[in-house]
């Protein structure tokens, strides 16, 4: 074989020729980015592409950017053909979606809401309308299907074939046969790429190495914490009767997929309990590989789906096969830039629907690398929300057994993975769990969720989506943050310190409040990014004048951090993660004071230590930064605590507090507290393609700052372009029994206005409460939310809600600043 011919530059080199590297070099070359090469190690399609089973399906998402690159990907693979004159093999046979239990139905109902919504044409059929539609499936146990018409599938290796001639068609080179050994950086950028035939400059790297993608990053020091993962389906001998017009059926609650494979029938399966593959790392040279199927494991799991098509038991099995696919530890995929490295990204861990997925997401990466930011809600796939904990091999050895397995479990709300726990623990854990603490994973800290009453272990005894055993004690929590006093744990926030003879002219210039005015003050703000959407949402407490204190929520902990340190470069600033340094104790309620006060010697009277005020203070033996503030809504302090002084400060407050009726408050009331009052919480109801006026964030924007900031000239732009018709509304549900969790789709006099992007129950204000980004069309203000109807559709029944600008719970801030 003669040796490949590399150009010496390119403006963006794309690592990795599967479905997804095809992508990406199919939409910058038709965004305009013409000099792009893909290097593929062996050919095209050669790691899990080739092998895919091709399933076209846009329901059973409740993230709108999912579901927008689903609708996207598929309207694309169905028109790439006329194109670029290859086929896909798409074919819209339809979807259906079997739901044969309660909870099922209940989650299915909900997300087909949300996906209707959102465009997807999905209706939920009756039993004998899917038998109609699938005659050899058993539908006794069926109690519904949710059915999308345009849905279906797609051949994978074509599909791939046609995205490659259609990125050649725009000028994109795809040279084959050439591993990618290492990429060049230099001062933190990419610089190019190495390989055994030369290497090649160039500005952006795209890793989009699928399974390999993770130790590719790994020689640069990439954090990308994907596991390759066992994954199986079988194909039966021919079966009388199976049409290759018969939709996908999937069912979840067999564990199974099916559709028609050459005259017999395809059953892809994902178990409860999976396998991961090649912990150490997944040979160089596996090629259209296959892995030895693991029948003991999976008998159970095959014969469980093979009932639900019960004539595929009286065929033979033509092929069993099982081929590895990339995991990740929260099922999203990694995808972004790096924050080790500038201009590198990646595009990877696509947890099985990296072929439904795949045109859309390349259509987003194209879009965020071209214009330097993604155009959709990214917050929850960004590659910078996952920590270097996550790539250790104990970690994904033991995280993915589960992640797989969540692929086809009932999808409740409340949650959280059980797998790969303890992995960090507040220093005051051991006390919390004497206090009967219901711990949840919370970036990989234990969270205290909630605390169960004295004699009752803590324990969910059944998840659902209404109200579990927990229900009363988050109720007595949250009452005794509104009436008493609570201690609450938020030790896994994120915590800078970030010194330097210009930290505060830097911080200031990130920030779209006024950061760096008087000493011990505490400023909430936002930074933002040139277009005038939000980066970030959080705190900054100005120490003294070369002194700060950033805090933010912990799954923005690398975002926060790689922001500041990008835009200090130039400054004399040092950015210096702290977040295990310090436990933070919030002590909150109306009687926060009065405890607190007997605890140390400062005046914290309200003329002497205001709202807002940040100081540090003596309590016993330790010295803590105590700032006023709350996430909650009431009076309240939160401490900051040197770790090795935690037990002892908790132990103080704790014995004081007993004169006080000092409660222990978890992360639930958190929700609940902060949810009443209508504050924010970015990557949930708030994210990077909102701005700050529309967020409701307007008051914490200093236009009039000497200096300015970034964003400024966006805010000034968003001003002057009249009364918003996009702004985040608080709903709250009427009835006092339903629960919103998130994507309840809100109706405004009978219409879709929007959707609930996230919601808790507000036991102060009697109901499910929740913020919905209202896109109206036309301005939002008090008249048009007075004069309206509002409904919350949940899992297809309509609730009346009312909605407000103004949070419900105490707009005036009195009790806060009282
Ligand atoms: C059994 C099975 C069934 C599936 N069914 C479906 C389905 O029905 N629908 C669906 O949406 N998804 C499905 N998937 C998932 C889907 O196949 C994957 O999500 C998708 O193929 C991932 O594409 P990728 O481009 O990220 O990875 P890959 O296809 O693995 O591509 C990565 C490429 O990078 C190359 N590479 C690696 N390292 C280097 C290097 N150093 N230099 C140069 N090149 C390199 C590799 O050779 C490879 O070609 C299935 C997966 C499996 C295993």
């Amino acid at each position: 074989m003669t040796a490949p011919v590399l150009p010496q530059r390119a403006r963006v080199v794309i690592v990795g020729g599967g479905i997804i590297g095809c992508s990406v070099a199919y939409h910058l070359a038709h965004m305009g980015w013409k000099d792009v090469v893909l290097l593929e190690r062996d050919r095209l399609t050669s790691g899990t592409t080739w092998h895919a089973a091709g399933l076209m399906v846009t329901f059973g998402s409740t993230s709108e950017t999912s579901t927008e690159m689903r609708k996207y990907t598929r309207d694309l693979y169905a028109r790439l053909e006329a194109e670029t004159g290859l086929s896909t093999g798409f074919k819209p046979v339809g979807f259906i979606e079997l739901a044969c239990e309660k909870d099922r139905l209940e989650e299915y109902r909900r997300v087909s809401a949300f996906n209707r919504f959102c465009g997807v044409d999905v209706h939920e059929i009756s039993p004998s309308q899917v038998r109609e539609l699938f005659p050899p499936a058993r539908t006794d146990d069926v109690l519904a299907g949710f059915y999308v018409k345009e849905d279906g599938k797609a051949n994978p290796v074509d599909v791939t074939m046609a995205l490659a001639k259609g990125a050649r068609m725009q000028g994109a080179k795809i040279i084959e046969n050439v591993p990618v050994t290492g990429v060049i950086t230099e001062r933190g950028a990419v610089k190019g790429v190495k390989t055994a035939y030369g290497d090649i400059e160039a500005e952006y790297v795209v890793n989009c190495a699928g399974m390999w993608a993770r130790q590719l990053g790994a020689k640069n020091g990439v954090n990308i914490p994907a596991q390759s993962a066992e994954h199986y389906y079988l194909i039966t001998e021919k079966i009388p009767g199976m049409s290759a017009s018969f939709p996908v059926l999937e069912d979840p609650g067999s564990y199974g997929y099916f559709r028609e494979e050459v005259g017999g029938l395809m059953v892809g399966l994902f178990e409860a309990i999976c396998a991961p593959w090649k912990v150490g790392g997944v040979p160089e040279d596996f090629s259209f590989g296959e892995i030895p199927p693991d029948w003991d494991r999976m008998g159970p799991y095959v014969e469980k789906a093979m009932k639900r098509i019960p004539v595929s038991m009286d065929v033979g099995v033509r092929k069993f096969f099982c081929g590895p696919e990339s995991f990740t530890p929260d099922l999203r995929p990694v995808v972004g830039q790096a924050p080790e490295i500038k201009n590198y990204f990646v595009a990877a861990g696509l947890n099985s629907i990296g072929i439904l997925t795949g045109g859309g997401l390349g259509r987003v990466m194209a879009h965020w690398i071209i214009n330097g930011r993604p155009d959709v809600d990214v917050t929850g796939m960004n590659i910078d929300r996952l920590h270097t904990y996550q790539s250790n091999p104990e970690y994904r050895r033991t995280r993915t057994v589960e992640s797989l397995g969540m692929v086809y479990k009932c999808h409740y709300p409340t949650h959280s993975m059980q797998t790969a726990r303890d992995a960090k623990r507040s220093p005051v854990h051991d006390r919390l769990a004497a206090q009967r603490a219901y711990f949840k994973d919370v970036s990989g800290w234990e969270g205290p969720d909630w605390y169960a009453p004295e004699g009752v272990e803590p324990r969910v005894d059944q998840l659902s989506f209404g109200r579990m055993n927990w229900f009363p004690y988050w109720q007595a929590e949250h009452e005794a943050t509104r009436n008493g006093v609570i201690l609450m744990d938020m030790s896994f926030m994120s915590k800078f310190r970030v010194e330097g003879r210009d930290a505060g002219r830097l911080l200031n210039h990130i920030s779209a409040n006024n950061v760096d005015g008087p000493a011990g003050l505490i400023t909430y703000t936002q930074w933002l990014n040139e277009g005038g959407t939000l980066e970030a949402d959080l705190t900054v407490t100005k120490l003294d004048d070369e002194r700060f204190w950033v805090v933010a929520t912990d799954t923005a902990h690398r975002h926060v951090e790689t922001w500041m340190k990008r835009h200090f470069e130039d400054g004399h600033a040092f950015v210096a993660d702290v977040t295990g340094g310090y436990a933070q104790l919030n002590i909150q309620g109306p009687r926060s004071r009065e405890l607190m006060q007997t605890l140390t010697t400062e005046d914290l009277s309200n003329e002497a230590f205001p709202f807002r005020t940040a100081r540090e203070i003596d309590i016993g033996f330790a010295r803590v930064l105590c700032v006023r503030i709350t996430y909650l809504g009431e009076l309240g302090y939160e401490l900051y605590i040197p770790a090795e002084q935690s037990v002892h400060v908790y132990d103080r407050i704790v014995t004081a507090g007993a004169a006080f009726g000092l409660r222990h408050a978890g992360l639930k009331a958190l929700a609940s507290l902060r949810m009443e009052k209508g504050y924010r919480d970015y990557g949930h109801d708030i994210d990077n393609t909102d701005n700050a006026l529309e967020t409701g964030l307007g008051f914490a924007v200093d236009l009039k700052k000497p200096k300015g900031f970034i964003g400024r000239d966006a805010v000034v732009r968003q001003k002057a372009a009249g009364p918003m018709t996009r702004r985040l509304v608080q709903i709250l549900i009427k009835d006092p029994e339903p629960m919103l969790f998130h994507a309840e789709v809100v109706r405004r006099n009978g219409k879709p206005v929007g959707y609930i992007r996230a919601a808790s129950y507000g036991f102060t204000l009697g109901g499910a409460v929740g913020l919905c980004m209202v896109e109206a069309g036309e301005p939002v203000d008090a008249a048009y939310l007075e004069k309206a109807t509002w409904e919350v559709d949940i899992a297809g029944k309509l609730y009346p809600a009312v909605a407000s600008l103004k949070p419900l719970y105490d707009p005036d801030m009195k009790r806060i600043k009282s």
